[in-house]
């Protein structure tokens, strides 16, 4: 077989590359692992943001020209009028609040918020908050920033695609370079073993890049991992996407998703899960029962369960270890390496790709046949859906 790229990675990343490469002329295979969006995809909280929270967590940079687009983008992707066409990916919320502690720092870090960005934020009415939010005493505000369900969104690119996906693990797959960063050919090695010569390999393969990348002769140093403990409950809640903001952090971040037995489920991030990374599990929830008391106050967590999983932001290096400032496509020879930072930023990346690909070449779709007989990757399953241990509270 011979292709224009062969990429590693079916998360938000590689799936929607791949849209955009096939729909550009390109003939491109993807090779996955293990499941669609294992890793950070399927556990995101599916925000696409506007640059609202980067403008209060980390001020102006270079991703906010590009993220403040991506609200409406996406929306257009998702109601069928642009491309990728994602119509069928399941929309959790059409907006997020934004509420504040009602502290003096946490004022100003609204207010620079506020004078950041140009998106729509409005100051929601004390009559119309939710009940959620009723008896929060700071300002309450609506962003025009939705949130997605992955796995749907997974399930569309990946459904359209299919004949280009392979399930294929690390032992099943063979780099044939000529020097570091110069690959000719992909070998997948099986009883249908095929080898496909390729004019780039595009590794969108989050926190696996680098163990990737050190098997084609590259460094795996250009990637850091930032870590998560999120936290997630289920039972009697009520549905709820926002910021709880104070001062220049997200002090928490909430989703919501309805789970396979009807029972609605609450995914915590933000500083939450950032302080979180160094406490237990049993630490972190009761910590975490402390500061929704603290944030939402009012709200009844009497008849919930608790639990919480740890996962990897994986991004290429900064100094310091912040959060880059937007989409990176690192290139090394035919060899091109990709994180897009965010969730929402994954267009951006498509298009940097896109650009160091250049024209594509001949390439022959019929040999995809060639792939018929090898498995297809299925997508990951939800955070709430494996197998955890849940525990309850004691609130007396
Ligand atoms: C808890 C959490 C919440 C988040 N919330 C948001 C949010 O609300 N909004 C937002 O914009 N962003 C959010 N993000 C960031 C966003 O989820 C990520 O930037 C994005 O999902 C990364 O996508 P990816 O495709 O690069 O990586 P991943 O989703 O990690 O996908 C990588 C894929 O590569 C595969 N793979 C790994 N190694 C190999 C290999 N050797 N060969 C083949 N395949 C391989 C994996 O199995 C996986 O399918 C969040 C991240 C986390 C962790």
């Amino acid at each position: 077989m011979k292709v224009d790229a062969i990429i590693f990675g079916g998360g938000a990343a590689g799936l929607w590359l791949l849209d955009e490469l096939v729909r550009g002329g390109f003939h491109v295979v993807l090779v996955e692992r293990d499941a669609l969006g294992a890793g950070q995809t399927i556990t995101t909280q599916g925000i696409v943001h506007g640059g609202m929270k980067y403008a209060i967590t980390g001020g102006q940079d270079a991703a906010a020209g590009a993220i403040r687009e991506m609200p409406k983008l996406w929306r257009d992707c998702i109601e069928g009028r642009r491309r990728p066409d994602l119509v069928g990916t399941r929309v959790r919320s059409d907006y997020c609040w934004m509420w504040r502690t009602r502290s003096l720092k946490s004022t100003l870090g609204m207010v620079g918020a506020r004078a950041g960005l140009h998106s729509s934020v409005l100051k929601v009415p004390k009559a119309d908050r939710p009940d959620v939010l009723a008896q929060c005493p700071g300002d309450v505000f609506r962003l025009d920033e939705q949130a997605i369900d992955a796995e749907s969104f997974l399930s569309v690119l990946s459904e359209r695609h299919a004949k280009r996906l392979v399930l294929a693990g690390d032992d099943a797959v063979e780099f044939v370079t000529s020097g570091p960063g110069n690959v000719d050919s992909v070998r997948l090695i099986g009883a249908e073993g095929v080898e496909i010569s390729t004019g780039h390999v595009v590794f969108t393969a989050g926190a696996g890049n680098a163990a990737l990348r050190e098997r084609v002769g590259l460094g795996g140093e250009v990637m850091q991992r930032r870590p998560l403990h999120m936290v997630l409950l289920r039972g009697v809640l009520p549905k709820l996407f926002g910021h709880c903001i104070d001062g220049a952090r997200t002090r928490v971040t909430a989703t919501s998703a309805v789970d396979s037995r009807g029972r609605r489920v609450w995914q915590l991030g933000g500083q939450l899960a950032e302080d979180g990374v160094h406490m237990s599990a049993d630490d972190l929830i009761r910590h975490a029962h402390g500061e929704l008391k603290a944030v939402l106050p009012g709200v009844d967590l009497s008849a919930v369960e608790w639990s919480s999983y740890r996962v990897d932001r994986a991004e290429v290096t900064t100094q310091g270890g912040a959060r880059p400032a937007g989409p990176v496509a690192k290139q090394d020879g035919n060899v091109i390496t990709a994180w897009p930072t965010k969730l929402a930023l994954c267009p951006p990346l498509a298009m940097l790709i896109k650009d160091l690909l250049g024209q594509p070449m001949s390439g022959d779709a019929s040999d995809l046949r060639e792939l018929e007989r090898w498995r297809r990757p299925t997508v990951a399953t939800l955070p709430w859906e494996t197998e955890r241990q849940w525990v309850t509270l004691d609130e007396r």
